[in-house]
């Protein structure tokens, strides 16, 4: 990666900053006493006080068109400036203000929505999931209109209060706002990165097929005495179906499951190989007795740049205290397929489904449902958003961002892809030990002032690309 053509900042900017600290803190501080847990319908009115609080601020910082959107659901905050002028770059700017529930609140050092300062970390629900990572932006964008009257780009800011409740309003209200929601690239700040001195840009999500297999055997459910030996048991054969659908080197054996996967490319895998996680620390975060997986690829690989298919639950027959001799009409699994570019998450049902009936038994009847699929995302390492993303972080952290791929899936992510198909950069200032949707939720205040360095010097960085 190039070094930075512009490690410093504007003087003015730059004082304007180190003087503003005080108040940016006791304003995210205002914000994150609101109790917007989106999930909880008594908390309906704060989570409608928190996005009109972030409508006021955006107008503040010097936003305009600020809106507050209703849905079906919490409301969305809009707001924009676009005066940059002929060709400058558009940025769309995504975030969320609701909160998690905060319970066992017992389990908390101080209350969830009375931040506290302690050390360099600022505790409470919200201070980096997302409230304090998406106020770092409004933040940024306030200080350079402040001192020089106009940001050198077009930013857009879009932030929904149902984040942690599955994102509806937002998924509909995007796709039908496809003009006005236009965009040169996506910036995402709801991610951790490795460590306070350590950012990390993720460039890829997996993408997900979830379904359930149904193995139906008699018309309803028979006496084993009676029956047994002379009919097959739809557990037992649901066991041996399961059991096929990987082979013994852990690769999953549906044909025509690995067909367009991308391969990974050497600087990817090199990349991926500076991540610094392996065998040991997977052992020691998970307790499990040794690693698993599919063989030739490391544990970072594994989780996010290989498809994987897991059995998430099993069940038919008789469960509860102690027994009864019975075969099961039905058994039944649920399963779901992490996958990678560029395969088709709907069509991951049907192959298994296909896959199944061919080596399934007569003496059973198989079935395949899918109760949810999204695509994988990924965005190339080599496009100039992603390089001026690395030069930002670069320039205020001194270190070059590791790149890695994240193995869940960020939803609202497939839905910015598909309706406005602009590459994502998630650049996060959290950390992995913030306690996300746990108690002790807490912001490193160091990577926050970071935080609004890197959003002024990604819009700077941006239209040198
Ligand atoms: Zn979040």
């Amino acid at each position: 990666m190039n070094p930075s053509p512009n490690p410093a900042f504007d003087p003015d900017l730059d004082s304007f900053l180190q003087s503003a600290q005080r108040g940016q803190l006791e304003e995210l501080c205002d914000w994150l006493r609101i109790p917007s847990i989106s999930t909880l319908p008594q908390h309906k009115e704060d989570v409608e006080r928190a996005a009109d609080w972030l409508a006021q601020k955006m107008k503040s910082a010097g936003l305009q068109n600020v809106e507050t959107v209703p849905t079906d659901g919490h409301p969305i905050v809009y707001g924009d400036w676009l005066n940059a002028g002929e060709g400058a770059p558009t940025v769309l700017i995504y975030g969320h203000y609701d909160v998690q529930p905060v319970d066992p609140l017992e389990l908390w050092s101080s209350p969830p929505f009375e931040p506290s300062v302690r050390g360099d970390d600022l505790f409470a629900r919200g201070a980096s999931d997302d409230k304090g990572q998406l106020f770092a932006h409004v933040a940024a964008v306030e200080a350079v209109l402040a001192t020089s009257g106009a940001l050198p780009v077009n930013v857009k800011f879009l932030v929904e209060g149902e984040e942690e409740v599955g994102s509806q309003g937002l998924a509909e209200y995007l796709p039908s706002e496809t003009e006005k929601l236009a965009a040169d690239v996506c910036l995402i700040s709801d991610t951790h990165i490795l460590s306070p001195e350590l950012p990390l840009i993720i460039y890829g999500l997996r993408g997900i097929w979830a379904g359930e297999i149904s193995v139906r055997g008699p018309a309803h459910d028979l006496h084993s005495g009676m029956f047994g030996g002379a009919v097959h048991n739809p557990n037992q054969a649901l066991s041996t179906l399961l059991a096929a659908l990987h082979d013994r080197s852990g690769r999953v054996a549906v044909p025509g499951f690995y067909d367009d996967v991308q391969a990974l490319t050497p600087s990817e895998r090199t990349a991926l190989a500076q991540v610094p996680y392996g065998d040991a620390e997977l052992l020691q975060e998970t307790g499990a007795p040794a690693a698993w997986g599919e063989e030739g690829y490391t544990v970072t690989e594994r989780i996010g740049a290989r498809p994987t298919l897991e059995i998430n639950g099993m069940w038919g027959g008789f469960i509860d205290e102690g027994f009864k001799t019975v075969i099961p009409a039905e058994a039944r699994a649920k399963v779901s397929c992490r996958l990678v570019p560029d395969q088709d998450s709907s069509a991951i049902g049907a192959m298994i489904e296909r896959y199944l009936q061919q080596i399934a038994p007569q003496t059973v009847d198989v079935s395949v449902d899918t109760l949810q699929h999204a695509p994988a995302t990924v965005v190339p390492l080599d496009v100039s958003e992603m390089q001026a993303a690395a030069r930002a972080y670069h320039r205020v952290f001194g270190a070059e961002p590791v790149f890695s791929r994240e193995g869940g899936s960020i939803p609202i992510a497939t839905v910015v892809q598909e309706s406005l198909g602009i590459p994502i950069l998630f650049m996060g200032f959290g950390l992995p030990d913030d306690n996300l949707h746990a108690p002790n939720e807490k912001l490193h205040l160091p990577n926050f002032y970071r935080g609004i360095r890197v959003g002024i010097a990604l819009m700077e960085e941006l239209i040198s690309s």
